[in-house]
């Protein structure tokens, strides 16, 4: 088997200036959340056609084009310096804006890609796609750019007017449904001189935390058999079946699933199974997903799945190769600064639902078999200290960003609870008013916690501690990119061209609608069961 890598060099993240604050910055903190808090609820309209409008967009990960374009349009209007094609990601790009000279460096993300087949019309509680078969928002991808770019125009206006000194750079999370895009750009240095990171996601509720959460780190990996191929009824005996090596290393590995740690999730598609029956396969392809919850369990799992390979390669006389398409580090987020931004949450609490919000959401719960039907939640969660063990599940790429600088996620509750999760009925809520209010309080949230960072040299003083003195403790950042990895820049281009037509006939025209649904003249709240046909 050729693997050209084991290169799995530690690497401690980049040194970080520490930075005095000027004096003419020292405005009242309270004064100065009371005014960012305004300045983001003057842009809830621009929240709203942010989050509408890329929903509409659907876009799969490395395909984000529309996104990427009506995204970085939008920041350079607003006086960003916006780099694009950044890392090797043509949808990928970084916006820059300073004021003054010197002052900390805050990075704001979010993912901005879709998911396969989930395209559904929001606002309806029942399975209606609105292109059959289509890519849709369905991990609400679409929601956390909108969050970001208001709190930084909110803060922006603050810092210009109290000359305040520091630099706000906000950049995308790139397929991250493939865990595709966030190593290239630490990899890429993105990250260099950034003092603090703040990562927003999608969830039901408005809460952040700090340690190791649960979930897992994985590989991304597909490995390629060649065999030679033959008429496989005249003379199957020439032959040599690629697609037996894929199905006997498929089988190896569930022999060996028994004997992994029960955290591990491992996964994978058959994403080349060769052409028709008739030709004995010369080329198959097997995908897999490896998941861990420590850098060496995940580089112990990527070994076994290569001496796997090796050993189907042997049974079926092919040769294998492997190739990395995507990575994501553990993750571990910062407690002062997720102390900071609790303090913030309590501060906003949960958005004020109103009884439409409510009835939809239970609507939809109930059609959809949701493992909760009390509809939005009303209660904030308690900051508390990580999971002693944290249980197993799936994996973000901003593990690799907080491996680099401190950083917390900020979940904001722009979707129902109780939902599968990468799924159409994730898409639902997502160009619903219950979405843009989620939005809402997490840009509140946001805004003041960027004040936090900008206003408080103790708090980023305490963050680097941290960073270094407890996350960095006992292990450090192992990237699994080699120095020759690309991105998998192909990925989805085939489902999206397939698609674009269609979706592109939908987008979101906010100069003509008020919101997205009433483009698609969806009545707010829709209830019921919907047709029979649809259930
Ligand atoms: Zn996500």
């Amino acid at each position: 088997m050729r693997i050209d890598r084991h290169r799995l060099i530690g690497v401690v993240a980049a040194g970080i200036m520490a930075l005095a604050l000027p004096a003419a910055a020292r405005t009242a903190p309270g004064g100065a959340k009371a005014e960012v808090v305004r300045g983001v609820e003057a842009r809830a309209k621009l929240a709203q056609v942010i989050s509408d409008q890329l929903f509409s967009y659907a876009e799969l990960g490395f395909q984000e084009t529309e996104t990427a374009r009506y995204l970085t349009t939008l920041l350079e209007k607003e006086g960003f310096t916006v780099e694009r094609g950044v890392a090797g990601l043509p949808t990928g790009w970084v916006a820059r804006w300073t004021n003054g000279s010197g002052g900390p460096v805050i990075a704001l993300g979010s993912d901005i890609d879709g998911i396969p087949k989930a395209s559904q019309t929001p606002g309806i509680p029942w399975r209606q796609p609105m292109v059959e078969g289509g890519p849709g928002h369905g991990e609400g991808h679409n929601s956390g750019q909108a969050l970001n770019i208001v709190a930084a125009l909110a803060v922006r206006d603050w810092m210009v007017r109290t000359n305040t000194p520091g630099t706000l750079v906000l950049w995308p999370g790139v397929a991250e449904e493939l865990l595709g895009g966030k190593a290239y750009l630490v990899r890429e240095g993105v990250f260099k001189g950034v003092d603090a990171a703040i990562f927003t996601h999608v969830a039901s509720q408005l809460a952040t935390g700090w340690g190791q959460p649960s979930g897992t780190g994985m590989v991304s990996v597909e490995y390629t058999f060649k065999g030679e191929s033959a008429h496989a009824a005249g003379a199957p005996w020439r032959g040599r079946s690629a697609l037996d090596g894929v199905i006997a290393m498929a089988n190896g590995w569930e022999m060996r699933r028994e004997h992994l740690r029960p955290e591990q999730r491992s996964h994978y598609v058959i994403s080349d199974g060769g052409d028709q029956p008739n030709v004995v396969p010369s080329q198959a392809k097997i995908w897999f997903y490896l998941r861990e919850q420590s850098f060496d369990a995940i580089a112990t799992m990527l070994k076994t799945a290569d001496d796997i390979a090796d050993g189907a390669a042997k049974i079926s006389s092919t040769t294998v190769s492997r190739r990395l398409l995507g990575t994501a580090a553990i993750q571990h987020f910062n407690r002062p600064m997720a102390e900071a931004a609790q303090a913030n949450i309590v501060a906003v609490g949960m958005p004020k639902w109103d009884a439409d919000d409510q009835a939809f959401a239970k609507a939809v719960q109930a059609n959809v078999g949701a493992t909760v039907h009390d509809g939005l939640e009303t209660e904030l969660a308690k900051l508390g200290p990580p999971p002693a063990k944290p249980a197993s599940g799936g994996s973000d790429d901003v593990g690799d960003v907080s491996w680099t600088v401190p950083t917390i996620t900020l979940r904001y509750p722009s979707n129902i609870p109780g939902l599968p999760g990468h799924n159409w009925t994730n898409a639902i809520a997502m160009a619903t008013p219950i979405a843009h209010k989620g939005v809402e309080a997490g840009a509140r949230v946001m805004a003041m916690t960027i004040v936090d960072l900008l206003t408080r040299p103790k708090l980023l003083a305490d963050a680097r501690a941290y960073f270094r003195d407890v996350q960095n403790k006992d292990q450090h950042y192992i990237p699994v990119l080699a120095s020759d990895d690309a991105p998998a820049t192909w990925l989805n281009a085939e489902t999206m061209a397939r698609y674009q037509p269609d979706l592109a006939k939908r987008y979101y025209d906010p100069q003509r609608y008020g919101s997205y649904l009433e483009q698609l003249r969806v009545k707010w709240p829709t209830l019921g069961t919907g047709p029979a046909e649809a259930k």
